[in-house]
């Protein structure tokens, strides 16, 4: 039988995963378990929706056994087994070629828990073997095969003798080196603790022989050493089991064992709902941003048992968008075990553990913002965008869920902030909640529009995400306080600037208007702004569209046309506009030159491109000479 070579990549990440990804090399114990476990839960759904399979629980199981003396340990299950085509694409490609990529991209980090995103779990075998063989047969065949492989140099198959259905993977260990221990894995305690700590909720029985201590017969106490054959695992589901016996690692380990995330949980809740519905459900929030999470790739939904039994692996229906990132699964007797996903949909019981779920989730991460602060904020890091689109989608139905949740970087607090803690803190004299949208905290604080709002001691909002302006269009207010940008034209602030302002427009109407004719097209019109105090220029807008928010849709593939009305503001008390306005009363050219300066300078505060940037500079250099 001729030697196939594993497609030219796979061997790459075999390589490169045997030699370093996984640091625990324990874990393949867990992979193989799992494929196991995946293989006996595929016979059960078959038999569910075949009524001439039986399902005899008793005949399904993992068994485990070592032979020291050929250092071989063997994986056994009476699962649903492989043809040989199956052994072929099943364990002769390692990975798609897009989760390579990324995982090159990231070839830096050593994160071992990536890899079980690609599927790869089978060859974490050989982190352990030198050898592995799988011997399978198919359900439904009388033909058995044997797969057999030393590793990144290929793989061979061929007919084989098994007289169940099934898999058998044999692993022939390791010998151990200077640096590395294999003979653990061959030693019985230590696979039983293996087993334990990775595979305690698997739903199959896992079995092994071991040696124990028994009293011997007729005697009280001599013992004997007989071999006995036990199960491992505990088999009842976690999320069966008595709360006050659970501790964080149980939740963690069922999160890991689980594949919900290659991260840790950063919070976790265990419901139990007993009221119009009964269901228990674990929840999780992950740590870190999945890497797709912000694509179209990423599928949200929680793992949907009935009784017991996986029915579905991403419900969709259990989750809102706005929530798409919690992880974790429900189990309700009250679902029937063969709905189809259409039924699903309109299942009444779904709805109501949906709707239940939805409110926990709320309140779990409001828990975590109230007493869990440094938490809520690595939380709020890695999903607070997804909250925002929340709040703006589906025209703001969702508002009153999310925007308690929201934070905004603060200006006087120097960190992120809620909006009920900002609206707690307004001195009665404050008519709005202020906001400053731009790239970056370091660019909103130098940006000359707060510059009046900063001086009446009011905070201010920095908005640095796409998204956050939309959000709070869509909000409109908050505790019936309404949300104000620094750059609109009224702040709500009553002062002198204000009558300074309408005395100064009067007395340079005719200027004022000039410059407009200037910058035709330009600007929608030219004022005397209130809100400067060092800076001579600004651009604001009028209107419900801002700045920033023309940036955003600019930057999208159909927004090409949209144009916010600007208006050019200048600071009548700085010393440039006593130039401008000598200019004015004497000089047309000079006049022009400045007017085309201050409006490209204005451009430039705002991160806006200058259109001609050569007739820039030439106009800086004619005021130098
Ligand atoms: P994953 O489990 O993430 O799909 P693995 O590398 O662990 O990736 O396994 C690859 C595939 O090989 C599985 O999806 C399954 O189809 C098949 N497989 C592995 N082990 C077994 C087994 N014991 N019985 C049946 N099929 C198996
Ligand atoms: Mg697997």
């Amino acid at each position: 039988m001729a030697k196939k070579q594993f497609k030219a990549e796979s061997k790459r990440l075999l390589e490169m995963m045997i030699n370093s990804i996984y640091t625990q090399k324990e874990i393949f114990l867990r992979e193989l378990i799992s494929n196991a476990s995946d293989a006996i839960d595929k016979i059960y759904y078959k038999a569910l929706s075949d009524e001439q399979m039986v399902f005899n629980k008793e005949d399904y199981y993992i068994q485990i056994s070592v032979d020291e003396a050929s250092r071989t340990l063997t994986i056994s299950d009476t699962g649903i087994g492989m043809t040989d085509k199956e052994l072929e694409t099943n364990l002769g490609v390692i990975a798609k070629s897009g989760s390579l990529a990324f995982k090159q991209e990231n070839e830096a980090q050593e994160d071992h828990h990536i890899i079980g995103q690609f599927g790869v779990g089978f060859y974490s075998a050989f982190m352990v073997a030198d050898e592995v063989t799988v011997t399978s047969r198919a359900l439904g065949s009388e033909e058995a095969y044997q797969w057999f492989s030393k590793g990144a140099d290929g793989y061979t198959i061929k007919p084989a003798e098994k007289a169940e259905v099934g898999t058998d993977i044999v692993l022939k260990i390791k010998e151990n080196t200077e640096d590395e221990q294999y003979d653990e894995f061959l030693q019985e305690y230590r696979l039983k603790a293996i087993i334990k700590k990775y595979s305690d909720f698997i739903r199959y029985p896992i079995k092994m022989e071991v040696s124990v201590q028994k009293p011997k017969e007729g005697s009280e106490n001599e013992f004997e050493t007989v071999r006995e054959e036990q199960t491992i695992n505990s088999m009842v589901p976690i999320w069966r089991r008595n709360k006050n016996e659970l501790t964080k690692e149980d939740y963690t380990n069922f999160y890991n064992e689980k594949r919900y995330g290659f991260d840790q949980p950063l919070k976790y809740t265990h419901v139990r709902a007993e009221g119009a519905v009964v269901y228990n459900a674990i929840l999780f929030i992950p740590e870190s941003t999945p890497f797709d999470y912000y694509t179209k790739e990423y599928e949200k939904g929680l793992e949907l048992y009935s009784n017991g039994v996986l029915i579905m692996e991403k419900c969709a229906d259990l989750l809102p968008d706005y929530f798409s990132f919690v992880k974790g699964m429900v189990d309700s007797e009250d679902l029937s075990l063969n709905i189809s996903r259409e039924m699903l949909q309109h299942d009444r019981q779904l709805k109501l553990i949906a709707k239940n779920i939805k409110s926990k989730i709320k309140s779990m991460l409001q828990g975590m913002l109230n007493n869990e602060r440094e938490d809520y904020e690595k939380f709020y890091k890695a999903f607070g965008r997804q909250l925002k689109y929340g709040v703006y989608s589906e025209y703001g139905m969702h508002k009153d869920d999310l925007q308690d949740l929201l934070l905004f970087y603060s200006s006087k607090e120097k960190k992120l902030v809620s909006l009920s803690e900002y609206v707690s803190r307004m001195p009665e004299e404050q008519k709005y909640i202020y906001y400053a949208a731009g790239e970056s905290i370091e660019r909103i604080d130098k940006l000359p529009q707060t510059e009046r709002v900063a001086d009446k001691g009011f905070e201010i909002l920095y908005f640095t995400e796409d998204i956050d302006e939309f959000a709070i269009k869509m909000l409109q207010q908050y505790k019936e306080k309404e949300f104000r940008s620094v750059s609109s034209g009224d702040l709500g602030i009553e002062d002198e600037a204000e009558n300074k302002a309408s005395e100064a427009e009067g007395d340079n109407k005719e200027l004022l208007e000039k410059m407009q004719t200037l910058l035709e097209g330009k600007v929608k019109s030219v004022k005397v702004s209130k809100r400067l105090k060092s800076h001579p220029v600004c651009l604001s807008a009028e209107g419900e569209l801002s700045i920033e928010m023309e940036k955003v849709l600019k930057a999208m593939p159909d927004g090409g046309n949209v144009q916010a009305d600007k208006v050019l503001e200048i600071n009548v008390e700085h010393e440039v506009f006593q130039s401008l306005k000598a200019a004015y009363a004497s000089d047309e050219e000079k006049f022009k030159l400045y007017t085309h300066l201050l409006y490209n300078q204005a451009l430039l505060i705002e991160g806006l491109p200058i259109q001609d940037p050569v007739e820039f500079t030439n106009d800086i250099c004619k005021v130098m000479v």
